[in-house]
Parts: C-alpha cells; structure tokens; sequence
C-alpha cells in the first residue's frame, strides 16, 4: 500500500467551501469540535473495551492532549481513544453518511449566517479545522490494530486527501492544523487554555495541556514537558447541585445541543429508590431545524456509572418530547446494556417514566407560574414546541390530563393561549360541552360559517389550526369532565343553551320547509347524505357538517394530501331557511343549479375542493345573466 490521493464527495466539497469562504465569527469553535470528537473517541474506546478489555492495550487512562508549536504555526490534539483504521480515515474524513448536510447548507447561506456556531450540530464538525487551518494532518491507529497498520490522512480542504500507511506505537489519533496566515492568535497557550474553558468544561475527560513558564534568559514564555489538566474533568451531571453556577449548566447546555442559545429551563436531580440515577434534562428555548423529524437520534444521552452508552436513547425519552436534550446517568443497569435490553428493562422503564414526568413538571412550573417572565416563556415554548406536545395526548395515555391541562389553543375569544381551563372558566350557564373547530388557518377557521350561531350568542368556540389537532381530537374525549364536541359534526346540539322558544320556531321552520328540502335532497342525492335545516347559520345559507361518527371534512383532506385513502363518508348540507338565496329556492326555475351551488358553496367554505371547478362556474353564470 502507498500514497493515494482520493476526491472528497461532492458534499464534502460544498461544505468545505462554505466553511472555508463564509465563517468568520467564533472560529475558536474548531477546537470545542476536535476536542469533542477526541472525547467521542475515548468514549467508543470505552464501549467497546466493554466486552474486549485488551483494547486498552498498555494505557488505560485516556485523555486528550492540546500542544502548539509557535514556529511551525501547528495546533495538534491527539486522544489515546479508539482511533481510525485506513478504511474508516477515508469513510469518515472523506464522506458525510449523515443526513443533516442539506440542512447545514441551507443554514449557512441564510443571511446572518456567518456564525461558526452551528457547525456541530450537523456532523460535519471535523471540517471545521479548515476555517483556521489550510492543512490538516490527522495520524492514527485504531485499538487493537498492529503500529504498522497506522494511516497517515492529510488534506489542504479543497477537493481532495491523500492517505498513506503509516507506523505508529500509541493507539488513537491526533490531528495536526497547520494555521493560515492571520490565524496566530491560536498559537498561545493561555488563549487555548480560555478557549477550552469556554467550550470543553464539562467533558468528562481529563484535557491537558503542557506547563508554561516565563524563562528568564530567553525573555519568552517556554513550554515544560509537563501536561496537567486544564478542564475540571468531572461530568457536570455528577457534581452536587449547591457547587453549579446557572453558567456552568447553560455551557454544558450548548455542548449537548449545539444551542447558540440558553435553555428555556433544566432541571437536575438524583433520583433515588429502587431504579438510581440521576438526569439532567433541558427544554430548549427554540425548535431545532430537524425537530418534524421523529426518527431522529434522541436528545438524551444515557450513561451507566459516567460511561457514555448510547445517544438514541428513544427508550429513555417518549417521542413527543423529544426536543428535550439532556443526559441521565444510572447506577443500575449493566455497562454492557445492548438496545434490546434497554427496551425490555423494567429500570429503564422507570426512568423513562420519571424523565418524562420532570419534562411535565417543568412544563408546569412555567405555565402555571404567577412570574409574568415566566409565563411568557412557556408562550414561547408553546409557539415552538406546542404541535408536537399535543402528540404527547395520543401517545401517553398516563400523562394525558397533565398534557391537556398544558395544551393552549386559538378561540374565538383570543387569538393565542387559550387552555381548557380557561375555556371551562368562561363557559356560559347550561353549556355542557367545550366548542371546537378544525380548518387549516385561523382565517378560516375564525370564518366558518359553523361558528355563527356560536358568536351569536358569546359562546367561546376553539380553533384548531394544527395539523395535528385531528389527531388530537381522535384522542381527547373530554376535559374536566366536559366533552369535546366539534362544531361541523352532527346536528347543532345547543342543549339548554337554547330556548324554549326558540325551538319551536326552529321545527315549525323546518315543517314548513319540508317540500323544498324534498327536492334538495333529490337535486343532491349523489352528493350529500342528508339535506336538513339547521340554527346554526346565521349570516351563510349553508354549510356542510358529517355524522358524528364519521370523519371531518378536515381530516379527510390532510389525509388526501399525505398520500392516504380516506373512506369518503358523504356530509350532510345544513341550509339557513331564514337566508335569502334559500328562500328563492322555493319554485325556482333554476332550482338544481341553485342547490347545487349552494352545496359547492358550502364545501369552499369549509376549504374544500370542487370536484368539478367547471360546472360550478357555468351554474354561477347561468344565474349571472338568467
Ligand atoms: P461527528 O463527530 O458528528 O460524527 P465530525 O465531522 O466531527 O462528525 O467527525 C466525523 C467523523 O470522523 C467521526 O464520526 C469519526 O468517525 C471520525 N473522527 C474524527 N475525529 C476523530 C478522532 N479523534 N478519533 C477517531 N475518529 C475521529
Ligand atoms: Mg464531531
């Protein structure tokens, strides 16, 4: 084996020419980044030497080690972890598997998007030792493999790397940047140290760096052959409460998440009984990009007595919240746990029920809190987070009262930030049940022709807008006792709310109105189940409502458009005998056109589509110029 000179693949090259020509600020960050993927090296180390304790060969205490070479402008971080075979050189300095590098790109072409920051978050922090360095070398040789099967990786970050074989004694790798002209600011020992101390406090591994001293004679600093420690090397979760400044957890905060900025709230406890561990768990403050994506890697890392196990911990975290970022570390569970034991374990159950039950609680805390401050933060985390917090209502029955008391809605009396609660606190005398709506925006919403009796007389209706707020409704019956009824379902149901009087008038009404519905529901047999007349409209003269039983228009349509058959359950169209376009129906020439208009009509305002656009126009205009 010799030389080879290989092609980055073509997203490697974009992202290397983003980072090479747009990042200028924080370009520090390139040091948190190869200090984190040495710390990931130490970690796999440590995993795998779970089953395979020879893989610590003669060095059992890992570390990474920080130097600088002034005259050769030369940066170099080299960890004794699990190190790179030639194979894994090429694939994971050369290629992206991830899938986060679309998004990257579209972050960083943004406008203000100079900022370095981010790079981490998408798996391509290795590359940004570019942003300081026009070279890098990276030397290495996996555990357990022979010293002459080390690899050799060099690059100038454009379009291509060389690999060669190489020989190296120690396992593990260090990575050599060979500084740009304008970057020497890196090339001093206390700038490195306040760097590490900004970014890598909290890494559990000890980082050391060479003892400096003033020598006299030479009138210069000098580097001793002496390395000592220069983070506190003591995960941040382990460490008691009373000794961790707000500072120190929103640091450790934006290592986890990649955040530029600080969470919405945490929350850090050592739970003790029957299943010990300890969490600390963090709501972030905004949705990341890839927050839509439930198969994502979770948020939570687990750990088993500090050990790192794993960072899919989807059994430690319900999908719904999965926005939470944190870490939870146990005394009980085996270091060698596999997935599947994760999954079936009766301790990672009932972590997994007291993480989520502290998520709900710090939730709480923010909405319920009578701290002006506060409750704006759980607006805000609602804005962001909310539609994937009402996932939580199907998926987690237990929790379900705690999750609808969180959940926060639009109504007809306010826009925003309605709970149940307040809801139930403005129900008139004699209503029963809680009024909802679906559509796909406020303005329809807030213009179905559904609410109008409903705004007549002051009862509250909320407005679901979310997509997920079907979803929602299949799962949430009632509230405080108090069912859930949808307004555009059955027949308007106002129960004690309407009076006597009024419900005479509204049955002699319909008496009178029978032969014209007879020939409504004839003109619309193939189109509507039921023709009937209703008290709901006020101002519309009709609409379309379905059994209750059967699927909302709404849902129908967010099913059509995710590519699912809905069963079609025909609606019923409701007609207002007091409007003026139904009285005419009553011996009209043009009576089918007119039901039939009624009908389209009726379906556009609920954001329906016409089946057939053309015979609607052609009926509307007969009657234009009739
Ligand atoms: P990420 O850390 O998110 O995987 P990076 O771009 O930071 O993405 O690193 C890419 C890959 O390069 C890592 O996944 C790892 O396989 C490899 N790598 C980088 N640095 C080291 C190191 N010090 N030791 C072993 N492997 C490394
Ligand atoms: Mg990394």
């Amino acid at each position: 084996m010799n030389k080879q000179t290989l092609s980055f693949q073509a997203e490697v090259k974009q992202i290397l020419h983003l980072v090479t020509h747009s990042l200028y600020s924080n370009k520090e960050i390139f040091l948190r980044e190869m200090i984190s993927n040495a710390s990931d090296a130490c970690d796999k180390l440590r995993f795998e030497a779970l089953n395979d304790a020879s893989l610590y060969e003669d060095a059992p205490n890992l570390d990474v080690r920080v130097s600088f070479d002034a005259a050769a402008k030369t940066v170099t971080i080299v960890d004794n972890g699990i190190g790179l075979s030639s194979e894994e050189a090429v694939a994971n300095l050369g290629t992206i598997a991830k899938s986060g590098t679309r998004e990257f790109m579209a972050a960083l072409q943004g406008d203000q998007k100079k900022d370095a920051q981010l790079i981490g978050q998408f798996g391509v922090g290795f590359y940004s030792g570019f942003i300081v360095a026009d070279r890098i070398t990276v030397e290495s040789r996996r555990a357990g493999a022979k010293p002459e099967e080390g690899v050799r990786w060099s690059s100038e970050g454009a379009g291509e790397f060389e690999v060669e074989p190489i020989t190296r004694a120690a396992r593990g790798t260090s990575v050599t940047l060979h500084l740009r002209d304008g970057e020497e600011e890196f090339l001093s020992g206390w700038k490195l140290k306040s760097i590490i101390g900004k970014y890598s406090d909290h890494i559990s591994l000890p980082i050391l760096m060479q003892k400096e001293e003033w020598d006299a004679t030479a009138q210069k600093q000098v580097t001793r052959d002496e390395w000592a420690p220069v983070n506190k090397a003591a995960a941040l979760w382990a460490r008691n409460k009373s000794e961790i400044t707000t500072e120190q957890y929103n640091e450790f905060y934006k290592q986890l998440s990649y955040d530029s900025e600080p969470p919405l709230a945490y929350t850090h406890n050592r739970v003790e009984g029957r299943t010990e561990y300890t969490q600390l768990l963090y709501i972030p403050a905004k949705a990341p990009f890839d927050l839509w994506n439930r198969d994502k890697r979770g948020g939570v890392k687990l750990y088993v007595k500090r050990v790192f196990i794993m960072d899919d911990a989807e059994a430690l975290m319900p999908v719904y919240l999965r926005f939470v970022k944190g870490v939870i570390d146990s005394a009980d569970l085996p270091l060698n746990v596999s997935r599947e034991l994760l999954q079936e374990s009766r301790d990672v159950k009932a972590i997994r029920e007291g993480s989520t039950k502290r998520v709900l609680s710090m939730l709480e805390a923010l909405a319920d809190s009578a701290d002006a401050a506060e409750k704006a933060k759980y607006a805000a985390f609602w804005k962001d987070f909310g539609a994937v917090l009402k996932e939580g209502v199907g998926e987690d029955h237990a929790n379900q009262e705690r999750l609808a008391k969180l959940l926060r809605f639009a109504s007809t009396h306010a826009d925003e930030g309605v709970s149940f609660a307040d809801y139930v606190s403005r129900m008139k005398e004699g209503q029963e049940a809680i009024y909802v709506i679906t559509a796909d925006t406020l303005a329809a919403a807030k213009s179905s022709p559904q609410l109008e009796i409903f705004r007549k007389k002051g009862i509250e209706v909320l407005l679901l807008v979310d997509r997920v707020d079907e979803w929602l409704l299949a799962h949430l019956y009632e509230f405080d006792g108090k069912p859930l009824q949808s307004v555009a379902k059955g027949a308007v149901d106002l129960g004690k709310l309407e009076d006597e009087a009024e419900k005479k008038h509204a049955e002699e009404a319909a008496a009178a109105f029978k032969p014209v519905l007879d020939r409504l529901k004839e003109a619309l047999k193939d189109r509507a189940k039921d023709v009937r007349v209703t008290t709901r409209l006020v101002d519309s003269p009709a609409c379309l409502v379905v059994e209750e039983g059967d699927m909302s228009g709404h849902l129908a349509r967010l099913l059509k458009q995710a590519g699912q058959a809905a069963p079609k359950a025909q609606p019923i169209l409701e007609v207002n005998a007091e409007h003026a376009l139904v009285k005419r129906l009553d011996g009209n020439a043009h009576f089918d056109d007119l039901a039939n208009i009624l009908f389209d009509q009726a379906l556009l305002a609920e954001g329906g589509q016409l089946d057939d656009p053309a015979a609607y126009v052609r009926r509307v205009n007969a009657l234009l110029v009739s």
